[in-house]
């Protein structure tokens, strides 16, 4: 397997994918370590993220450098992964003193009812390219403080970023001394190696991010075998821009979010709902920003939009462009730009597509900079608009009416896992579940009760009376 950089198309490194036998023996190690560490209180169990924490501020250069190298992301785009790695092991230590069930009232005399959360087993990670540290810590992270152990198939583009992390991750292990070998172990390999991984009875948890494609065959292939998923599929994200909305955040949230990651994040802004009366001013002003943008090598202060992640990521661009032009869309930017400089890498100027309306193309996500502009009139149109997609993961709107912004988030407004206001769509903190609905497939990773998919709930029901009614009044008297 060649692994390529993004920046200039080199290889950077040559590696032997995992075979089928030592994928199967690596998930029998992982749930021989699992049976082990389930025993293991889980304070006790966050003391090893506690390290892998500390671990990881120590490589926070070292890594951020590294997923420029192998995914393509500005500096600061590249370190802001690191960091959220070290927030999400935060977060899942002190989620280790609180692996809460609840205690529910009986009906019956002399009993108590309550929940007991237990480790789960083998929790089998595979991961997309655009962000190829940080969701192997999400899981990772609330994984281990769960009680589980974990198995990685990060994605074929980025593997020299899940080796650095298994690294660090051995560093850890080595100062906790206490733990089973093989808590976490990495396979490398393409979509046969994530194969295995679903069809293994095994492994209780597949958590997948990536294209809806793939979640697609992954879901129904896991419940074929009765184990469960975390689907993390695409988005198609889109910012609301009401009359009164204060246009110089909009400019800059809408900017970063549609450009950042060159449009390859999952939550990128791909459509703009915008409200007539200041849709020109507004579209005018984000063409002013897109022709100023610095393109260029990632890693070089002061770039703001690095590479595609290869050929095939451009050709969908100008796939899905061609389609927006034949379905009457006004393109501006969108063509291949450094190519003297980098022959064998794909950089583009972001695109603005203006369109009459919501074609098949707006409807399907681009994994690209290009953002599709749509006019509207009232706000039941645009939330109307904001909904009418497969996709479900992350919207915003840039209002400064009350009404408008409630309206946006509730019942009836925006169906999305993700409704922001007043900020752009993407950037996540780790505090909050992350996730969507529809076709972005339903799972929660990261903050709030996230955890608990990692778990697996028991419901008690004790008596510690001298009678033994049953429930509902039911009668058997022998
Ligand atoms: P991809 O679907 O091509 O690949 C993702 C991973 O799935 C890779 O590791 C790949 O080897 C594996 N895979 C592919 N087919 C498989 C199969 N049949 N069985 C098992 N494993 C399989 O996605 P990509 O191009 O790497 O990433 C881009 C996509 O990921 C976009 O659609 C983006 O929206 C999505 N994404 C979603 C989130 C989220 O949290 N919702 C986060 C990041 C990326």
């Amino acid at each position: 397997m060649s692994v390529r950089s993004p920046i200039d198309g080199g290889i950077l490194a040559h590696l032997r994918p995992h075979s089928s036998e030592e994928l199967s023996k690596a998930i029998a190690r992982a749930h021989d370590a699992w049976q082990v560490w389930r025993t293991v209180p889980a304070p006790a169990r966050g003391e090893l993220v506690r390290l892998l924490g500390q671990e990881l501020r120590a490589e926070k250069q070292a890594l951020g450098q590294l997923i420029s190298l192998e995914a393509g992301k500005i500096t600061s785009e590249g370190l802001g992964e690191v960091q959220e790695m070290i927030d999400i092991c935060d977060f899942a230590v002190g989620l280790s003193r609180q692996l809460y069930g609840l205690t529910i009232a009986s009906e019956r005399p002399g009993h108590r009812m309550l929940e007991t959360w237990h480790p789960l087993g083998v929790v089998g990670v595979i991961t997309a390219f655009n962000f190829p540290m940080a969701v192997w810590a999400w899981n990772t992270a609330l994984a281990l403080v769960c009680g589980d152990a974990v198995i990685w198939k990060p994605s074929e583009k980025t593997p020299l970023c899940a080796l650095a992390c298994q690294a660090v991750f051995e560093r850890a292990m080595a100062r906790y001394e206490a733990g089973p070998a093989h808590l976490s172990q990495v396979l490398i390999g393409g979509r046969e190696a994530g194969e295995l991984l679903v069809d293994d009875p095994r492994v209780a948890l597949v958590s997948a991010t990536g294209s809806t494609r793939m979640g697609r065959e992954v879901g129904p292939r896991v419940a074929r075998r009765f184990g469960r998923v975390l689907l993390e599929l695409g988005g198609n994200n889109a910012v609301i821009v009401t009359p009164n909305a204060d246009l110089d955040l909009a400019v800059r949230g809408i900017a970063f979010a549609a450009v950042g990651t060159a449009g390859q994040r999952c939550t990128s802004t791909r459509r703009l709902i915008v409200h007539r009366s200041v849709s020109e001013q507004l579209v005018e002003r984000l063409k002013q920003v897109y022709g100023k943008l610095r393109i260029g090598n990632p890693l070089q202060e002061g770039t703001l939009l690095g590479p595609l992640v290869d050929r095939a990521s451009f050709e969908a661009m100008q796939t899905a462009l061609d389609a927006a032009r034949a379905q009457g869309g006004r393109v501006s930017g969108g063509e291949r730009v450094l190519e003297d400089e980098f022959a064998s890498a794909y950089y583009v100027r972001p695109a603005i597509v203006e369109m009459d309306s919501q074609t098949d193309t707006v409807r399907q996500e681009t994994f690209a900079p290009i953002l599709y502009v749509l006019r509207y009139e009232d706000l039941s149109e645009a939330l109307a608009l904001q909904n009418d997609v497969p996709q479900g993961l992350s919207s915003a709107i840039f209002s400064n009416d009350l009404r408008e912004t409630e309206e946006f988030l509730s019942v009836s407004g925006s169906d999305c896992g993700i409704a922001n206001v007043n900020i752009g769509t993407s950037g996540a903190e780790i505090g909050g579940a992350f996730g969507g609905d529809k076709e972005t497939g339903g799972g929660r990773e990261s903050g709030s009760d996230a955890w608990r998919a990692y778990m697996r709930r028991a419901t008690n029901t004790i008596n510690y009376s001298r009678e033994l009614p049953l429930a509902q009044g039911v009668k058997f008297d022998l």
